[in-house]
């Protein structure tokens, strides 16, 4: 608020920088710089890798790419009102119709072992997607150092990344999958609306059956890492504890895929869920779980760098990202 007594004029202002500046603090007289031309702008960019440690393992999220669309409506809150879904994002500060989903492959490095878990949507497959490799590259992993890819499910953006044309990848790499996931898009899904996710599975997992190990709840894929049955977004989706000198985190993939919508709302159904009364259970027991325990979790689909927490709230959970825990 102004008053006759305080107002300054814009011109008295200008006045008086000028000849502050013209003054410069030695009192001397200066003058502008020659003028040069505005620095071009860059470009947004954000974090691509984020490496650290737990325990004697190394872990890495990598970013395998952005995309930014409509929604959460109706993916998220199917069964819901578009306009309890709209406020629902604006009370945690997000745009109401609008979101950015993420595509989070984790590299474990147990010190004996690389395992990659999921591979992304595969180079050329969207545009800025399918950066698994530049990821890898960039976090100081070359493809032939994977010794075993985990895949969590056989969704096209957790396959996309396993061949490049008819050749596998990772050239080095033996593979792990849930084998209730693995017969169900190889039996069951050809004949159902999923057909043409299975022709994906035929195309990118089918070639390399030889080399795959097939394991069901609790089967250890390498010291310190096990898996867990998390049925409901897919009918074998598998989640994985690590474990590595007394500190614990969990992939757990797809089981909630909006770090809102899935997490405050867990009973909230999502069109991707193939069994959503299912999904609803596994993200309630899930995160339940991590909450009671207090461990930290990487979802393939929470924003970058994807590694959280989750603490009780409501009916479901409030996501709580996070900071400098593994740097301690
Ligand atoms: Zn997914």
């Amino acid at each position: 608020m102004q008053t006759p007594s305080n107002r300054i004029d814009r011109r008295d202002l200008i006045v008086g920088g000028v000849s502050a500046l013209a003054l410069g603090a030695a009192g001397a007289v200066s003058f502008a710089p020659p003028a040069r031309a505005a620095a071009p702008q860059v470009g947004p960019e954000k974090p691509s890798f984020y490496r650290f440690k737990l325990g004697s393992f190394e872990v890495v999220t990598l970013l395998d790419g952005l995309r930014p669309g409509d929604g959460p409506h109706p993916t998220f809150g199917a069964n819901q009102s578009p306009e309890d879904v709209a406020a629902l994002m604006t009370a945690n500060f997000l745009p109401p119709n609008q979101m950015v989903n993420s595509f989070t492959p984790v590299l474990v490095n147990t010190g004996r072992e690389v395992v990659l878990f999921d591979t992304g949507l595969g180079a050329g497959a969207r545009p800025a997607m399918g950066r698994l490799a530049d990821r890898l590259a960039a976090a100081g992993y070359a493809p032939d150092q994977i010794d075993i890819v985990v895949l969590t499910h056989l969704h096209g953006d957790h396959i996309g990344g396993l061949m490049e044309g008819d050749k596998p990848a990772f050239a080095n790499a033996r593979y792990v999958t849930g084998s209730k996931e693995y017969d169900f898009w190889t039996k069951t899904a050809p004949s159902t609306p999923a057909a043409e996710s299975a022709k994906a599975v035929e195309a990118k997992v089918v070639p390399l059956a030889e080399k795959m190990t097939f394991i069901d709840d609790g089967a250890s894929v390498v010291s310190g890492i096990t898996a867990m049955a998390a049925h409901g977004h897919t009918p074998g989706h598998m989640i994985f504890n690590l474990e590595s000198d007394g500190r614990r985190l969990v992939l757990t993939a797809d089981t909630a895929n909006h770090y809102v919508a899935s997490l405050q709302k867990p009973d909230w159904e999502v069109r991707f869920d193939a069994d959503k009364a299912a999904a609803a259970a596994t993200r309630k027991s899930v995160f339940g779980m991590l909450a009671a325990d207090k461990v930290p979790f990487v979802g393939y689909h929470m924003p970058f760098p994807a590694v959280g927490f989750v603490e009780p709230m409501g009916e479901g959970f409030r996501y709580v990202p996070a900071s400098y825990q593994f740097d301690l």
